[in-house]
């Protein structure tokens, strides 16, 4: 590698060149190799969206076995926030394995799970008196948050809403809106789930208010407060389409919970740690929720998530009620306080503002019919996807560009119950200019669709 190409991230991570280089199509002949073997071993349920061989990862660019670079503008569905191998994150993660890998926390505890419990407890909205438990997933997590609701409250009904996701394990399932390819064919669901309509401006009309009004109303009248022990919600949807809700209808959710003995449930999984330009969402839309889920972004790419919340809440589940074997591993727990400490200490939350007004003035710019809304806070930007003469999604248009931009060396995500919503998820650790190329890019592939 020479020094001359090679450019140090912002943040650090390894010294990859930052740039696209392709030099075979997508997949190369070593990629697809894989790939084959892949389809022989591997259950045919377990996609891929880039049909490549991952080698190397750090700043903005992934690179594959046939010496591809390829821009990331996935950050590995929103977990590598901080940049692929945070150079903080390997250290403590070496530091750790070469120390102890396991001990089960339950068995024999160690000092930096109730470490990253402390900094949850103080990273997350609200100045109550707080509690966390650490689990190995998203979906995990939410299943203990709707555990600890259920005990809390002695009640059993949960609402989730339209256009939300939550996970894939049969709770997680249920909750989740979208039946392709989440749930499909997977049922019976768990029972006492219910759900609600969403704020979705560009396509309900409503103000936050009058989206509440009737968000509660289907509660009340399909559920009941006497029967309900939580809701449920991601304060800016994910997979459903970043779909940010109108002002004022979180903190009227949360005061008719407050107000009915429901727990208020923040699933901020997607949203959490610095990728709003906001530390949790939440903080955007000035609300405190009574718990709060977190994963992805919380340990540089580690599997971890969490449970945090109001002390009383937390402790309602009798001793050994909640836990795992795995839940809270030491090495996982010493990568999430290098992150935090890191989302702390870098400006990140500055960071993220910065990619939000590169992202958000490229698509604005584009003045494309096609480009119904462009929409989202920080490095969570969204742009969907219509046709211009009836509003109606365009999935078809959105799949193409997706996929001629993967074949030219940028890495995007689609999203949304319709599944026209393209979804940008860069990690904060991408160069501007590798930014921007990667926009230029899907301006490209837009332009020839
Ligand atoms: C990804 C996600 C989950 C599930 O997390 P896993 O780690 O994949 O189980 C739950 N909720 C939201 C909002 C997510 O984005």
């Amino acid at each position: 590698m020479s020094t001359i190409d090679t450019v140090t991230t912002p943040l650090g991570g390894p010294s990859l060149p930052q740039e696209r280089r392709l030099v075979t199509s997508i997949p190369g002949p070593r990629s697809q190799q894989l790939l084959d073997r892949k389809a022989a071993a591997v259950a045919a349920g377990v996609g891929h969206t880039a049909p490549i061989e991952a080698v190397a990862a750090g700043g903005g660019v992934i690179l594959d076995a046939d010496g591809n670079s390829l821009i990331d503008l996935g950050s590995g569905i929103a977990v590598t926030t901080l940049g692929n191998a945070h150079p903080k994150v390997v250290a403590a993660v070496q530091a750790q394995v070469a120390q102890f890998t396991h001990t089960c926390f339950m068995i024999s505890p160690y000092e930096s799970y109730v470490g990253v419990a402390e900094a949850l407890n103080r990273v997350t909205p609200g100045d109550h008196v707080k509690k966390s438990a650490l689990f190995n997933s998203g979906a995990e997590a939410v299943e203990n948050a709707i555990k600890i609701a259920r005990k809390y409250t002695k009640k059993q009904a949960v609402v989730a809403f339209d256009h939300g996701y939550h996970g894939r394990t049969n709770l997680t399932m249920a909750l989740t809106a979208k039946a392709m390819p989440y749930k499909s064919g997977f049922g019976p669901f768990a029972s006492e789930i219910y759900r609600a309509p969403l704020s979705y401006p560009y396509r309900d009309g409503l103000t936050g208010p009058e989206a509440a009004k009737k968000a509660i109303s289907v509660i009340e009248k399909q559920v009941g407060a006497d029967n309900l022990a939580a809701v449920i919600i991601e304060p800016i949807q994910g997979e459903g389409g970043f779909i940010v809700p109108a002002e004022g209808f979180l903190p009227a959710l949360v005061e008719w919970c407050t107000a009915n003995n429901v727990v208020f449930i923040a699933d901020e999984i997607q949203t959490g740690f610095a990728r709003t330009g906001e530390m949790f969402a939440s903080d955007l839309f000035g609300i405190t929720p009574d718990l709060i889920t977190t994963a992805k972004g919380i340990a540089g790419g580690m599997p971890l998530a969490a449970v945090t919340g109001r002390a009383e809440i937390m402790d309602a589940s009798h001793a050994g009620g909640l836990g795992g074997t795995y839940g809270g591993n030491p090495v996982a727990c010493a990568a999430a306080l290098a992150a935090i400490e890191a989302f702390e200490t870098e400006d990140l939350l500055g960071r993220a503002r910065e990619v939000e007004a590169i992202l958000k003035s490229r698509l604005a710019g584009l003045q494309d019919p096609r480009i119904g809304d462009v929409r989202g806070h920080g490095a969570m930007i969204a742009a969907e996807f219509v046709d211009p003469a009836t509003g109606e999604p365009d999935a078809a248009l959105t799949a193409a560009v997706a996929k001629a931009c993967i074949a030219e060396g940028v890495i995007v995500l689609t999203c949304g119950t319709y599944g026209n919503v393209i979804r940008f998820l860069p990690p904060l650790s991408i160069p501007d200019a590798l930014l921007h190329e990667g926009l230029d890019v899907v301006a490209a592939a837009l332009a020839a669709a």
